[in-house]
């Protein structure tokens, strides 16, 4: 079996456990080098290697020998060094048609949207080489992409990309919006783009002083404004509300049509339903390999990706299949009231923040939707004591805060979750993997393993209440159905409350028994209401926003419909935005 050996050397202490590894390895005892020491490079020859497991079980963080699943028996597109991680295949692309991306962190999405994007030269698997059209041409002979990457190389098919991290954009670039904006308009169009991404406010501002949610609207009409055949998104809502990711969404749709293709990968699966026609799901190990599934209409990618195996590649990509329920009524779960607010009002700066009259009770989760700067985080401020506000509440209960931005300092993980480690190892560390996390410091963690080890930390507190403000944000589609499932489960388990601000609306359905919606002008003032039944709180956020949302009859999951299709006209007849 053709099996792949991943070595990060940085993770590796010193010479002499370099040494110690080699000399553990049985291929390299019976006289044949398997794991070389270069100097200190330590490498392991893929061919030769039995896979035994005894040089990761040694180290486990820097090492990793995958046996790959017998429809890679091929040389991959790319790999970024000789024991680095490896990409299989690539997805395809459809004009007329918005192609989804589903699939986890770290499995190559990002660099197989490179490749396609010429800013990745793909070496198949000859480190040091940069690939030409031609070898793409040769490698994906027989295929659509052959014709794709034919047309690329003729100068007819032009990509405009927008990247992930468009944080980079306020750090690399200076200057206001519209002079940004105007040194790319190939299309003339920046009055038209400004307006249908909303950014017309903001032109005048300087770049380096815009949020993360004005940031990606700059960098999505960037993409845009240029002149295209492909455009592809590499996360086109992170920082968004879900008005926003609407419009966003509906935006993105519009670009495709016979001559234009567009890529899209997307972590909030409700939006990427609705953004998409077709998709491919990217599987592989995390860090060590990753590769493309074929393409399905979305509808069935989703579900596949549900299911945790893909029929076709003969290949399961997770042991449990998600479920979805039908949500049951909620009949409550203590009558008794954890905390209760009486026309409370906070006025901050221009901003004014209003909320009538409502309460938690005990050992409900609550979840809170609203655009952004309408007052979510300030009103859990409140709750949290940070901020006082006038008019009556409760404060004599102990809370448990995660802001929604997260100051990283030089803690171990280790120490920051002493509580969690000592008193929730099953129900909190292990179901959201943060071993392997343990010797990092805060400071030295993606945003996703932020995000994990944060929530892990409010959860471990001792509190009454526990806040949480956008635990989705930078998570993949796994991760945020784990945290989901975390954060209910602890609830459940402790008989606790908490108060969950995300703009996820399938994270936010899966673990809220009720629902505040937050409405007013963002900005200026922010209206409270609320605690809904999560029916009645998703019917009046819904018709806000004008869509309405059905149950997937197979898999049970959220969808949106499609604006002005027979189900959408009947639901909103009925005034049942939610599920009909
Ligand atoms: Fe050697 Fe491979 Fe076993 Fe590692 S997994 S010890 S490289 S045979």
């Amino acid at each position: 079996m053709k099996r792949i050996a991943v070595v990060d050397n940085e993770k590796l202490r010193d010479m002499s456990q370099k040494q110690h590894i080699q000399s553990l390895c049985p291929v390299n005892r019976s006289g044949t080098e398997c794991i070389k020491l270069e100097g200190s490079l330590l490498t392991i020859d893929e061919v030769t290697c039995i896979g035994c497991g005894i040089c990761p079980k040694a180290a486990p963080d820097a090492i990793k020998i995958i046996n790959l699943p017998e429809i890679l028996d091929k040389k991959p597109v790319h790999r970024y060094s000789e024991n680095g991680f490896a990409l299989f295949n690539l997805p395809m692309v459809f004009f007329d048609k918005v192609t989804g991306i589903l699939g986890v962190n770290g499995i190559g999405k990002s660099s197989a949207i490179k490749v396609l994007a010429g800013i990745l030269k793909p070496n198949f698997g000859e480190i040091g080489k940069e690939g030409q059209y031609d070898e793409l041409i040769e490698f994906f002979k027989g295929t659509e992409m052959q014709l794709f990457f034919e047309k690329v190389k003729a100068g007819a098919v032009r990509i405009s990309y927008k990247p992930q991290q468009v944080e980079i954009i306020a750090k690399t670039q200076k200057g206001k919006v519209k002079d940004l904006l105007k040194k790319v308009d190939e299309k003339n169009a920046l009055e038209e783009i400004s307006k249908k991404l909303e950014i017309e406010k903001i032109l005048d501002n300087d770049i380096d002083k815009l949020s993360g949610g004005e940031l990606q609207r700059v960098a999505i009409a960037a993409s845009v404004l240029k002149e295209a055949e492909l455009y592809i998104f590499d996360e086109p809502t992170s920082y968004l509300d879900i008005k926003q990711r609407i419009n966003v969404s509906k935006f993105i749709r519009n670009l495709a049509n016979e001559n234009v293709a567009v890529l899209v990968v997307e972590h909030d699966l409700i939006i990427f339903d609705y953004m998409s026609d077709n998709s491919h799901i990217m599987y592989g190990s995390e860090d060590v390999y990753g590769s493309v599934s074929g393409i399905k209409p979305v509808k069935n990618s989703i579900n596949t990706y549900l299911s945790g195996f893909l029929k076709e590649e003969n290949i399961r990509f997770r042991d449990k299949q998600v479920k979805f329920e039908e949500r049951k009524p909620f009949i409550g779960k203590n009558p008794d009231k954890l905390i209760e607010w009486i026309g409370m009002s906070v006025k901050l700066g221009k901003f004014s923040l209003e909320a009538g009259e409502g309460a938690i009770n005990k050992g409900e989760v609550i979840g809170v939707l609203g655009e952004n700067g309408i007052g979510k985080t300030s009103f859990v401020k409140i709750l949290a004591g940070e901020i006082k506000a006038s008019g009556k509440l409760d404060e004599n209960i102990k809370v448990s805060y995660k802001p929604q931005y997260i100051e990283a300092s030089e803690e171990l993980v280790m120490i920051y979750l002493k509580d969690a480690i000592d008193k929730y190892t099953n129900q909190i560390i292990d179901p959201l993997n943060l071993k392997p996390l343990f010797l990092k410091k805060l400071n030295e963690l993606s945003g996703g393993e932020l995000q994990r080890v944060v929530t892990a930390g409010c959860l471990a507190k001792d509190s009454d209440l526990y806040l949480l403000d956008e635990p989705s944000a930078y998570l993949d589609v796994e991760q945020r159905l784990k945290v989901s499932k975390v954060i209910k489960d602890f609830m459940e388990l402790k008989g606790k409350s908490a108060l969950i601000v995300d703009h996820d609306l399938l994270f936010l359905g899966y673990l809220s028994d009720k629902l505040m919606v937050f409405e007013g002008t963002p900005s200026e003032n922010g209206i409270v209401k609320g605690p809904f039944l999560m029916e009645e709180g998703m019917n009046i956020f819904l018709k806000k926003l004008n869509i309405t949302l059905r149950r997937d009859k197979e898999s049970l999951m959220p969808r949106i419909n499609k604006e002005g299709s027979v189900l959408d006209r009947e639901q909103k007849e009925d005034n049942k935005y939610y599920y009909g």
